[in-house]
Parts: structure tokens; C-alpha cells; sequence
């Protein structure tokens, strides 16, 4: 079901860009899938070519060290043994930043979350409702702090399980946008699955318009609303990504490390816009824990221009609050079914 999806979003986008860009000089695209998500990459300038490959490459070598299923990985073999004693210096350098996401959020982002996201399903495709006394049990497994890092060494208690899916795909932004520069790229935009992460801005100096997705119905055209960025990402997690339905009640994969149950806070989107990609996906997934209220507490004490991010949050009457970073860089779109206010 969801690669049907995939495959619309993949036809969409390239007929936009098909139908967007001119014979000569224009950008240079491609799609890869990974992380389980379609991605596109389009890079403009001489080297477009050479930096589109130096993206892809380390996007696959990522997943290749962050998958949480596959056998080969580092995260593989983390969870199997215990710990290892030695992973990649980028696995190592996502836990600690997401350690540290943790203690920024309270334990909202919580990559000891994996016992629970296993219980519901969500790895497998094979979903289920966990009783009571089982997520209890599997609550006592969930604690970030009980992730130790040692030199090139991680170890785990008996029974924790990490899974990086919440930041993941950040940090490959972060880094696929590097080698776009190293290339001697100015200008690009990398959609990683509704992680966009922007080189620059547009060749004719103009902001790059990312369209945030509409929570009411994100297969829709017609887009919540659009974010002006430049050298910025922009990540969104939405309940509407990845969820199941049981006995009328909606199941979503982001889950509330407090409850074990899926995040419950009022939230329907939440979109971080700031310069670091991994902060952006690990905020957009914590904030979707914390609600709105203890986010925008969040953002008073750590957001902002100077430390790098920004939200848009959506609830679930329809409300949209975007901080003040972002008052003159957001557009709301969907005037029909949502408001827009700005938080000082
Ligand atoms: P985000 O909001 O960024 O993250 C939500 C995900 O983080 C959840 O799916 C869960 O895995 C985890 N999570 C939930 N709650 C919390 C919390 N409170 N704190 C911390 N983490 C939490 N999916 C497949 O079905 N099959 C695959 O083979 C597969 N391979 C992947 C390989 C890689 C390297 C990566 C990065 C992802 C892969 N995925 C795969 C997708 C993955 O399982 C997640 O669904 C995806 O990363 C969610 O991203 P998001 O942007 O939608 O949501
Ligand atoms: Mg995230």
C-alpha cells in the first residue's frame, strides 16, 4: 500500500519536474530508494552530476550502517550482541547526537523506543495492539541513558534495543548536502522522503519553496502551505506516515516513550526548519511527543535564530502556529480548513 503511494508521489514529482525546467542548463535529478522512502535529488551547476553521485553514495552507505533490519548493519548487530565494540564513526556520531536529542527533549526522543515499535508492528508490517501488561514490561527497556558510548564502542543493557528511524534520515540529509558542497555545488534541493534538505538557494538567488505536506489529506495537491529556505532543512512527521487501523481506532509509529502507546499531544504535524538536519528530524519527531504548549516552551528556550530552528505545528482543530523565525518565511496555504498564528 504504501509503495503505491510511493509511486503516485514518485510520478507527481516528476512530472512537476518534468514540466518545470527548461531544455538547457536545467537541473540535474535522481531518484534512489532508500530508508525505505523514495528519494530525490536534483543539483544544478556543472558538477550537478558528481554531486548527485557523492549524495546517493553516502545515502546508501548509511543505510547500509543504520538499518535496524537488515543483518550487516551496525544497529543490527548493536541490538543482536549488546553492544559492539567497535561501529562506523557515523554511527557512532548519530547515537551521541541522539543521546543529546534526548536530554534536549526530555526523553520525548527515545532510541531505546525499538522493543515497543517491534511490539506494534511497525518494523514488520505485521501490526498489533499491545496489551497492558506488555508494553509495561517493555517500558522497563526503554531508557536512553542506558546507552553507553566508549571510544568506537556502544554497549547496551540485556534486553535494550535501538532504533535510529526518528534521526536517521536527518543525518543523511546533513551529510548528502555536504557532499553536494564538497562538490562544488551551490545550488541543490534533497528530498528524502519528506526530509528536504536545501543547498543554497535556487540559481537565480531566490529562496527554494519547500510545500509542506496537508495533514487533513497529505496525498493531496494542495499542500498545507510553503517554507521559504535557504541552506536549511525542513523535516516534518506527521501521524498520517506510517499508521494502521484496528477496531476504528488509528495506530501511528511515533510513539510516546512515557506510554508506549502512539503519541497522543493534540499534534498532527509538526515541521523543524533549521540549519542541521539531524536536530530538524529529531525535534520533528520529539516535538510530535511533547504538544504543543511544552514545543513552543522548547523553542523559547532553544530555538531561534541563533541555535538553529524553527516549527510549524499543526493540532488537531485546525490550528497552525508557526514561531517567530519563520513568520515571514511561511505561507499558509489551506486557508479553508486551518488558522495561522505566530508565537513570540
Ligand atoms: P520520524 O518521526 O522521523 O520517526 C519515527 C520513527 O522513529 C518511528 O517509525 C520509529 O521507528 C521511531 N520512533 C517512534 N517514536 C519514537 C520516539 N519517541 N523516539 C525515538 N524514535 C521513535 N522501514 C521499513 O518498513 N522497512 C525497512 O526496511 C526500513 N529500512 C530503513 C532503513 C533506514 C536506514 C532508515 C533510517 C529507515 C528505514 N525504514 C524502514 C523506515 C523506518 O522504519 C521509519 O519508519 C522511518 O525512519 C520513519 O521516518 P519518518 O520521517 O516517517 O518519522
Ligand atoms: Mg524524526
Amino acid at each position: 500500500m504504501n509503495t503505491v503511494k510511493k509511486l503516485s508521489a514518485l510520478l507527481l514529482s516528476l512530472s512537476l519536474l518534468l514540466g518545470g525546467c527548461g531544455a538547457g542548463g536545467g537541473p540535474k535529478t535522481e531518484y534512489l530508494f532508500a530508508m525505505d522512502t523514495l528519494m530525490e535529488l536534483t543539483a544544478y551547476g556543472k558538477n550537478a552530476g558528481e554531486g548527485i553521485r557523492g549524495a546517493a553514495s553516502v545515502i546508501k552507505e548509511l543505510e547500509g550502517l543504520l538499518s535496524v533490519t537488515d543483518q550487516g548493519s551496525d544497529v543490527f548487530a548493536i541490538n543482536r550482541d549488546g553492544g559492539a565494540e567497535s561501529v562506523a564513526p557515523h554511527t557512532r556520531s548519530l547515537i551521541a547526537e541522539a543521546l543529546l536529542l534526548g536530554d534536549m527533549t526530555g526523553g520525548a526522543l527515545d532510541i531505546t523506543i525499538y522493543p515497543i515499535v517491534k511490539a506494534w508492528g511497525f518494523t514488520t508490517g505485521e501490526h498489533n495492539v499491545p496489551g497492558d501488561a506488555e508494553l509495561a514490561g517493555l517500558l522497563s527497556k526503554v531508557n536512553y541513558s542506558d546507552v553507553e558510548l566508549d571510544g568506537s564502542g556502544v554497549s547496551l543493557p540485556q534486553g535494550v534495543e535501538i532504533d535510529l528511524g526518528a534521526v536517521a534520515k536527518g543525518y543523511a540529509g546533513d551529510m548528502a548536502a555536504q557532499a553536494m558542497r564538497d562538490s562544488g555545488i551551490a545550488s541543490a534541493i534533497l528530498n528524502l522522503g519528506g526530509n528536504v534538505q536545501t543547498v543554497g538557494s535556487r540559481p537565480d538567488g531566490s529562496p527554494w519553496r519547500v510545500a509542506v505536506k496537508n495533514p487533513l489529506d497529505p496525498g493531496r495537491e494542495d499542500y498545507l502551505g510553503v517554507v521559504l529556505a535557504e541552506d536549511m532543512a525542513v523535516v516534518t512527521s506527521g501521524g498520517y506516515e506510517r499508521f494502521f487501523e484496528r477496531d476504528g481506532e488509528t495506530y501511528w509509529h511515533i510513539i510516546d516513550p512515557a506510554t508506549g502507546r502512539p503519541a497522543d499531544s493534540g499534534l498532527v504535524s509538526v515541521t523543524v526548519v533549521g540549519p542541521s538536519g539531524v536536530l530538524c528530524d529529531g525535534l520533528s519527531t520529539a516535538l510530535f511527543v511533547m504538544g504543543r504548549d511544552a514545543a513552543l516552551a522548547l523553542w523559547r528556550e532553544r530555538g531561534g535564530a541563533d541555535s538553529g530552528f524553527d516549527v510549524i505545528l499543526v493540532t488537531e482543530s485546525g490550528r497552525v502556529t508557526v514561531t517567530a523565525g519563520l513568520s515571514d518565511r511561511f505561507t499558509l496555504l489551506d486557508t479553508e480548513n486551518f488558522t495561522l498564528d505566530v508565537a513570540e
